[in-house]
């Protein structure tokens, strides 16, 4: 395989349930660090008759990327056997949020750590539900520091059945729960001795089990159209392929008109035209028949088509001073396209800042909510889990962007079959 995998994940947990200590644990065991690092930070920490804390050589890190020395803490990368790993950080929740629902930042699984002389605490509670928030599927479950109670199975268990039962209310399954000391390494690359009755992966291993998300390339095929060109006799339509691939020869259907045609040929520039393209190029191609398409619309493959959508419902996150609530007038764009419309309803509003619900139907400035769109024409769309480049929206409000989201369903209002 020519290019390898790359999973990007987020680590969240109460404070002091040993984030930075599995950090700094998974960069040593995976050879991520600069080095002589290590030796340098247990030297210093010596010399000042402190124990060392893996937390002191993030924090070394952090500095020389503050003076651009090396690398970016809040891209922190490593790699197993298996794939290449993006540990996304974010300063807190609110630009966390921020950052993966308008797209800045995505992550493709979480790592839930729990302290297991702790257990579940409510800042523990908050991080599930924002992991909730942010549709994230792939949960590993973390119960740190069990050297702190010997490896006990039962506590193990008990914290198990306690995350379980409350991720199960917003309908998340913990992919493994994976008992780890952080600090003294045990199950986070090699198994922990005095723990036989753990028969799963340790936390790397579990890392490994988890599914990248497929390539653009992967995906079915969405072709946005940037532009329509005469050209001599010929009509060219332009733009950038954002997922799957195309061919010469190939039904193409437009959305939201649904009208078809086949490819008669692609056109490059510069370059000789090519025969087929993929995800990332930008590309014209002529048809063999005379349909209307414009702007906007987004050619697809016959039946694996995006929804002609007429009502949005997504998951935004609120930019914008005015409050979002019933009936504010909003401009939806979605990749080359835009319509305008209003917003129908607003739910399960939250503040991102404490991760608390606010029991209200508007959004005020850095809220997320559900909200519920109906556009005055149809835009081609799909939910952000079935394609995530024609599955984010901007919303407009007197021309000036208010808001991002993630679309998590898409709808043409008369029901028409897909
Ligand atoms: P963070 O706030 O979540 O980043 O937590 P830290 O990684 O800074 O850890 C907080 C404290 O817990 C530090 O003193 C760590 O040494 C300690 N700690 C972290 N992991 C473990 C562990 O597996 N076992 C024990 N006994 N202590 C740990």
């Amino acid at each position: 395989p020519a290019e390898r995998e790359l999973l990007r994940i987020v680590i969240v947990g109460h404070v002091d349930h040993g984030k930075s200590t599995l950090v700094g644990r998974i960069l040593h065991e995976t050879g991520a660090l600069p080095d002589g690092k290590l030796e340098m930070i247990k030297a210093v920490s010596a010399r000042r008759g402190m124990p060392f804390e893996w937390s002191f050589l993030l924090d070394a890190l952090q500095t020389e990327r503050d003076q651009g020395i090396t690398v970016d803490t809040t891209q922190i990368r490593f790699k197993t056997d298996q794939r290449d790993y993006l540990l996304i950080d974010a300063p807190g929740h609110v630009e966390f949020l921020r950052n993966m629902i308008t797209g800045a930042a995505q992550a493709d699984a979480a790592v839930l750590l729990i302290d297991a002389a702790e257990g579940v605490r409510e800042q523990t509670r908050r991080h599930a539900f924002l992991l909730h928030l942010l549709g994230l599927r792939q949960v590993i479950v973390a119960v740190n520091k069990m050297d702190r109670v010997d490896y006990d199975r039962a506590v193990f268990a008990k914290i198990e059945a306690d995350v379980a039962s409350y991720l199960d209310g917003f309908g998340l399954h913990p992919t493994f729960v994976v008992p780890l000391s952080a600090r003294d390494g045990g199950f986070v690359k090699e198994r922990a001795e005095g723990a036989d009755w753990y028969s799963g992966p340790t936390i790397l291993g579990a890392l490994d089990k988890l599914t990248a998300p497929p390539g653009l390339g992967d995906l079915p095929l969405r072709f946005p159209v940037q532009a329509v060109y005469k050209f001599d006799e010929r009509r060219i339509i332009a733009g950038r392929i954002e997922s799957g691939r195309l061919s010469v020869g190939d039904e193409l259907t437009f959305e939201p008109s649904g009208a078809t045609a086949r490819i008669r040929s692609l056109e490059a520039w510069p370059g000789p035209a090519p025969l087929s393209a993929g995800a990332g190029q930008s590309i014209g191609l002529t048809l063999d028949k005379d349909i209307f398409v414009a702007r906007g619309d987004v050619a697809a493959h016959g039946k694996l088509r995006p929804r002609a959508a007429r009502r949005l419902t997504a998951r935004v996150f609120w930019l914008a001073d005015a409050e979002l609530k019933i009936g504010t007038p909003v401009t939806v764009r979605l990749a080359t396209n835009s319509a305008t419309g209003v917003v129908r309803s607003v739910a399960s509003a939250v503040d991102p800042a404490n991760l608390t619900t606010e029991g209200i139907a508007a959004l005020g400035r850095n809220h997320v909510g559900e909200v519920d769109i109906a556009l005055h024409r149809p835009l081609a769309a799909d939910a952000y889990s079935i394609n995530p480049i024609l599955g984010r929206i901007v919303i407009e409000v007197d021309r000036k962007i208010a808001g991002g989201g993630i679309v998590l369903s898409a709808a043409s209002e008369d029901k028409s079959p897909a």
